[in-house]
């Protein structure tokens, strides 16, 4: 009978989570695809601290939104700072574009990064406490080109990691100009049914009324799909940005659609949104892998200038529970082709600095150096399938010399430490 595991008296925190080596290579292969899809676009890589002053977020990511309003960590230092774990990546972003005047360098400027981010949610599948994004931001440019970019590079990313059936969900929410008379309408509207709506968006309502627009509650759902939608209340300008959005999204045949109900969670939107989501083989959505939108007002709401931007970030959980599950091939690890074994206390400490003229040599070589007896060391090298044994015994480490063992023949040749890597070297090339 399987024994039962008895449970740890410490465990992760709630919807926090330990990415362990088996998932490592998942992780490492997304990076690397950011990275390379990354410096292809001239983005520059930026790190921003992984605490900030929780004003930052609440005035820019707006108090009246859950992740504001719900899902802060938020803590006190000893000096009394109140700070808050980054909930997201732009608003530190944009502190960091203000503090070290990004806007004196060459405009539009593109930066990216990725790492881990907190919200206080309730845990459920894909949906965790700590979790990790990339995040790629745009400034100081206003034109719709650049909306279609920073699509196209979220669009890209999941294309190079092979994820397909994947279709983008666009909607434009206007800006300071046409938004507030939509806002208007809306909650006009919303009122007049406000007895069928769940207590959430009864709350939304009052609070952040576009969010209604994307409550996932049945109920809900009907009463959304006879509300005004903001798309037919665009101001000109926006209206013209919008369309451009799609033209070049058409133009670079990019899968689109339209969805009026798309407001994301966060205040700082303006005009284009957009989420990439994967859609099943009937066509239905399934999660959101990624989205983003333009934040025109956000560098200049936290203290800039005033500074048009647009960016995206991607859900790397996510994308990695994609990759598992379409068993995604991740190239592994080169396995070593030399294994170092040593019989007694002056061959130990040789091998241990002969080791190190292997990592310089640049040739992998395995060793099990708190092993003593030399069977159990031949073994694990049979094990690991390495080509050469190279063994140094007391005679050996007194005479400088060592042996290198043909793990196929069995035949053994003596060679002066010295030579050793040019003989490996040698032998491996054959
Ligand atoms: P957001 O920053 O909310 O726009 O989210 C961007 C992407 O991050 C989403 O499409 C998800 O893939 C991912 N994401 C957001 N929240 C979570 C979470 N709590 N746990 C895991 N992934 C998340």
């Amino acid at each position: 009978m399987a024994s039962r595991r008895k449970k740890p008296k410490f465990q992760a925190p709630t919807g926090m989570h330990d990415i362990l080596p088996e998932d490592q290579p998942y992780f490492q292969k997304i990076y690397d695809v950011v990275e390379r899809v990354a410096d292809f676009y001239n983005f520059q890589k930026i790190e921003v601290p992984m605490v900030e002053e929780s004003e930052l977020f609440s005035k820019g990511i707006g108090l009246a939104t859950d992740i504001i309003g719900k899902e802060m960590y938020i803590l006190r230092t000893k000096g009394g700072e109140c700070l808050a774990l980054r909930p997201e990546f732009t608003a530190g972003i944009c502190r960091a574009y203000i503090e070290h005047g990004f806007f004196n360098l060459p405009q539009p400027l593109k930066l990216f990064t990725y790492g881990p981010l907190f919200r206080y949610e309730r845990p459920q599948a894909g949906r965790f406490r700590q979790f990790h994004q990339f995040d790629f931001e745009i400034f100081g440019e206003k034109k719709p080109v650049i909306d279609a970019q920073v699509i196209q590079v979220l669009y890209n990313i999941l294309q190079e990691l092979k994820i397909k059936n994947i279709i983008i969900e666009i909607n434009s929410i206007g800006d300071s100009q046409c938004r507030p008379y939509y806002k208007k309408l809306l909650v006009s509207y919303l009122r007049s049914r406000e007895n069928a709506l769940c207590s959430d968006c009864r709350r939304r309502m009052r609070e952040n009324p576009l969010r209604v627009l994307d409550c996932k509650e049945e109920k809900c759902q009907r009463i959304i799909s006879e509300a005004p939608q903001i798309i037919n209340h665009l101001c000109g300008e926006c209206h013209d940005h919008f369309k451009e959005v799609l033209e070049f999204l058409d133009e670079m045949d990019l899968p689109y659609h339209l969805n009026p109900y798309l407001v994301r969670g966060l205040d700082y939107y303006t005009r284009t949104v957009f989420e990439i989501v994967e859609e099943s083989e009937e066509g239905k959505r399934l999660g959101s892998l990624g989205g983003g939108g333009r934040f025109d007002p956000l560098v200049k709401l936290l203290g800039g200038r005033d500074t048009p931007a647009c960016g995206m970030a991607g859900g790397v959980e996510r994308i990695v529970a994609l990759l598992k599950i379409k068993n995604t091939k991740l190239s592994s690890r080169s396995q070593p082709r030399i294994f170092l074994a040593q019989i007694g206390q002056l061959p130990k400490r040789r091998a241990l600095k002969l080791f190190d003229r292997f990592r310089k040599a640049n040739i992998r070589v395995a060793e099990s150096f708190s092993r003593d007896s030399l069977k159990a060391q031949l073994r694990i090298a049979d094990k690991i399938g390495v080509d050469y044994t190279i063994i140094l015994g007391q005679k050996e480490a007194l005479e400088g010399t060592v042996i290198i063992r043909d793990m196929k023949t069995g035949k053994q040749d003596t060679v002066k430490l010295e030579k050793i890597i040019t003989e490996i070297k040698k032998r491996l090339k054959k």
